[in-house]
């Protein structure tokens, strides 16, 4: 395999974009190396610039549940840019989309279209504090939001990749209001309450981790939060960015039965354009203006083409579901990769919700950032280079969730297995 034409596209884009990426997970960071520049993809596969095809576990970080190019989401797109492109007026698309995310997330009952997970994860924590009269936000430590100021303390993936925990230009001021806990810790919770509970506008979290690699809630974990949640007057508020049309249709609250009061979304929900979405019970939306005062606008939220794409992705993944047959593909991946590792020896752990999952270059289990930061990072950048060379694309970090798309089949999960023992047997 040769990367001839991403490296010198990659040299070009540094003198032109901060890293030469707009966004910094893609540039190679933890793993080394150069990043590969990609040019089309087609289902499960990319096709980088030399001519390389790479079965994707990346998944545009998420959004291509369907894989790339699904034939009902390219037809949406084409029908939707027949109009134009943005109008900054309300068009019936909209309505489209926010009635099928209110059938599916059972928790929504009014939403609000964004851009970006990071504007709903943003826009979701003023509306708390709006709603509440209240300052402080508990978050968890390696659970990741976007880039927003406020949440930029402790944030997994590419922070914590950057080993950043602490972005200059967040000032004391902006997180000196978010009290960063432990996941998974119910005592810390409890106690975090019990001091502040009467100055707690909200609790964000990943209901499954993706931004520490895979890590699972517990159930008791979930109940806690919302316990103290209703009992202190404050929001609960399930950052579903990721797991949202991801571990199940109805997102991770309809596996675990726990009701938020406000749920982000994004990635899946614009189907591989940029969307965003924040949502939950009527009467604190309605504090969303114009209904109510806190302010929240957005020049192309909203925008037709987004919409189109994100409503035929979900419409899709309603009417002919994946889950399933995700489940048992994302069970085969998982026992492979786990048995690839322990037939080369590598005390490794496999942590999995249907076709999310990490293979941690650690026994495990891990369940919370600091159990994660034991992780050998080493290692996994030559499981990375190994599978790349073997034509795999897996997440350039440790500390990043793999994706399994409906477009893959049983044939490219054991090609991925087969391709991960030989990587892991040289070690
Ligand atoms: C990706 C992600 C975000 C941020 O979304 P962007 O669209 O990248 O701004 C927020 N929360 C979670 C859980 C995410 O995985």
């Amino acid at each position: 395999m040769s990367y001839e034409k991403s490296q010198q596209i990659f040299q070009a884009a540094q003198s032109l974009m901060p890293g030469g990426v707009n966004s910094p997970a893609r540039a190679f960071g933890s793993v080394g190396g150069t990043p590969l520049i990609m040019q089309r993809g087609e289902g499960a596969y990319l096709y980088d610039v030399d001519g390389n095809r790479l079965i994707d576990y990346i998944q545009s970080w998420g959004p291509m549940i369907l894989g790339h190019k699904h034939p009902a989401v390219m037809a949406a797109v084409e029908n939707a840019l027949a109009n134009g492109f943005s109008f900054g007026a309300p068009t019936e698309g909209e309505n489209e989309l926010a009635a099928l995310i209110i059938e599916a997330v059972a928790s929504v009952e009014k939403v609000r279209l964004v851009n970006s997970g990071t504007e709903a994860t943003m826009s979701a924590i003023r509306l708390a504090r709006g709603f509440t009269g209240r300052d402080v936000i508990v978050k968890f430590a390696g659970n990741y939001h976007g880039h927003v100021d406020s949440l930029l303390v402790a944030a997994g993936s590419s922070a914590a990749t950057l080993a950043v925990p602490n972005s200059p230009g967040v000032t004391a001021g902006t997180s000196q209001d978010t009290l960063i806990l432990t996941y998974n810790d119910c005592q810390g919770v409890r106690e975090a309450f019990a001091q502040h509970g009467d100055r707690i506008a909200g609790v964000i979290f990943e209901p499954v981790v993706g931004n520490m690699g895979c890590v699972i809630p517990d159930a008791e974990f979930l109940q806690t939060l919302r316990d103290c949640t209703i009992e202190c007057g404050a929001l609960l508020i399930f950052d579903e960015v990721m797991t949202g049309f991801r571990v199940a249709y109805g997102g991770a609250q309809s596996l675990w039965g726990i009701t938020p009061d406000l749920t982000t979304l994004g990635k899946i929900v614009g189907g591989g354009l940029p969307i965003g979405a924040y949502g939950g019970r009527a009467d604190i939306m309605d504090h969303v203006l114009p209904a109510g005062q806190v302010f929240q606008a957005g020049t192309l939220s909203g925008n037709p083409i987004a919409c189109a794409a994100g409503s035929s992705t979900l419409r899709e993944l309603r009417d002919n579901s994946p889950y399933e047959r995700l489940e048992q593909l994302g069970d085969q991946l998982a026992a492979g990769l786990q048995q690839a590792a322990t037939s080369a020896n590598q005390t490794c752990c496999v942590q999995r919700v249907g076709s999310m999952m990490t293979l941690f270059f650690n026994p495990g289990p891990i369940r919370c950032w600091e159990d994660a930061a034991e992780s050998d990072t080493e290692k996994f950048g030559k499981y990375f280079w190994g599978l790349i060379h073997q034509g795999v694309y897996m997440p350039c970090s440790q500390y990043e969730a793999l994706f399994v798309s409906a477009a893959h089949t049983p044939e490219d999960i054991q090609t991925t297995i087969d391709a991960a023992q030989s990587v892991l047997a040289s070690f």
